[in-house]
């Protein structure tokens, strides 16, 4: 994997880093900002990291969650040397309007084109900032622990669905082996990630595929505030519902639309591999790859479900003529 040489450099160069990752955290995010920041720590250097969410319950098995701040360091004795976003390659998926760093950089593997940054490091055919990560430590000359190795395990793990996906290479599967050797536990990983689902999120699980609704190959699974209420849930228990919808027989393209406010919506889509879907994400303010993309949109429950299946008919008739 080639790395730029201003990448390595800046980061050998700066004492203090901040390290940012997108909004909702996932796996990917917070396994590759955890990592890195071992792994500079180890260098000898201050690191910090923020994330403007949260660090959702089903991660806060990752050795060193707890340190990841929602608020922006106090910067009164000056910037970070050094600024890295980590899994998004722009300041709106932070969440935040501006971040400090004397030299900004980006270490990113988004299909979604984005100018932000001094230095920009993106990948779209890697499976994961984890595995990015894992060869800019290995670059740096750094040293993967027990711990940094099951952070960078559990961000390449997530990222492809669990070695699942088309975007799972050889250079992910050496990267999980090389992890693996140096004490990642598989199961261990695989337990906490998907299979310690709360009965709650079972039940609005339930709820949600009982109401999934079909426009010929296109799946829509919808959460509402209401579903929430009567589960006992938040929007944390719908992680992989867009999987969910797209697993079934016969779905080319799953949407999941989840209700942010009374007339927004978060949407997110999964493509079998037929759609690219980050180009309809592009058009609802959004990004992401390929076969995952995600974006927002406003109006009614029955006018975005409407025009995002309309969206996605036009872009595959205009992709078949
Ligand atoms: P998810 O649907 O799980 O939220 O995200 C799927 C992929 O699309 C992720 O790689 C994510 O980064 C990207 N994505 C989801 N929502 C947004 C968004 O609002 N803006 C951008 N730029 N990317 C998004
Ligand atoms: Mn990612």
């Amino acid at each position: 994997m080639k790395i730029p040489d201003a990448l390595t450099g800046a980061i050998r160069q700066a004492q203090s880093v901040l390290l940012v990752a997108h909004v909702s955290p996932d796996g990917d995010a917070l396994g590759s900002s955890l990592a890195l920041a071992r792994a500079l720590r180890g260098m000898g250097k201050s690191v910090s990291i923020l994330d403007k969410d949260a660090v959702p319950r089903i991660y806060r098995f990752l050795p060193g969650w707890e340190a990841v701040s929602a608020e922006l360091p106090d910067v009164s004795g000056g910037e970070p040397d050094a600024l890295v976003l980590l899994d998004c390659g722009e300041l709106e998926r932070t969440g935040f309007k501006s971040l400090p760093g004397r030299v900004k950089l980006v270490v990113d593997h988004h299909l979604t084109e984005r100018s932000y940054g001094d230095v920009r490091w993106v990948l779209p055919t890697v499976s994961s900032t984890g595995e990015m990560v894992y060869n800019l430590i290995r670059a740096l000359g750094a040293e993967i622990d027990a711990k940094t190795a099951l952070c960078l395990y559990t961000a390449i793990f997530t990222d492809t669905g669990g070695f699942r996906y088309s975007s799972s290479t050889p250079s992910s599967f050496r990267a999980a082996a090389d992890l693996v050797e140096l004490g990642v536990k598989p199961w261990s990983i695989t337990e906490n990630v998907y299979e310690s689902i709360s009965p709650a999120r079972m039940r609005l699980m339930g709820m949600a595929i009982n109401g999934i609704r079909f426009h010929d190959d296109v799946a829509v699974i919808v959460v509402t505030h209401d579903m929430y209420r009567e589960t006992g849930t938040t929007d944390e228990d719908t992680e992989n519902f867009a999987n969910l919808a797209r697993s079934i027989q016969g779905v080319e393209v799953a949407v999941f639309i989840r209700q942010t406010g009374p007339e927004s919506f978060k949407v997110s889509m999964r493509s079998k591999g037929r759609v690219n879907v980050a180009a309809i994400a592009e058009t609802i303010r959004g990004g992401g790859h390929h076969n995952a993309a995600g974006g927002k949109m406003d109006g009614t429950l029955a006018e975005v479900e409407e025009r995002i299946v309309v969206a996605l008919k036009n872009a595959r008739r205009d992709s078949q003529s």
